[in-house]
């Protein structure tokens, strides 16, 4: 189970997810985590619980793939 942030809703709720790989040709292996709002279906990036980037609904956009892919939004 992972927390998900929905942007239309703003809000957040646990689930298992589903899990997406692919080759990013700037940034090479990229993984990232969706899973569907229960509220209005959206398709919802992992919420950035563990990293303390700040207060600002963009750092959710922000992707990481350690090295700061801008391509991925949540990896
Ligand atoms: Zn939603």
């Amino acid at each position: 189970m992972s927390i998900f942030y929905c942007d239309a809703c703003h809000t957040k709720f646990e689930t298992g997810g589903v899990k997406t790989d692919w080759i990013d040709r700037t940034y090479g292996p990229c993984t990232r985590w969706t899973a569907s709002c229960p509220d209005c279906g959206k398709e919802c990036q992992l919420a950035k619980t563990i990293h303390a980037y700040g207060d600002g609904d963009d750092d959710f956009e922000r992707g990481s793939c350690g090295s700061g892919c801008s391509s991925c939004g949540g990896c």
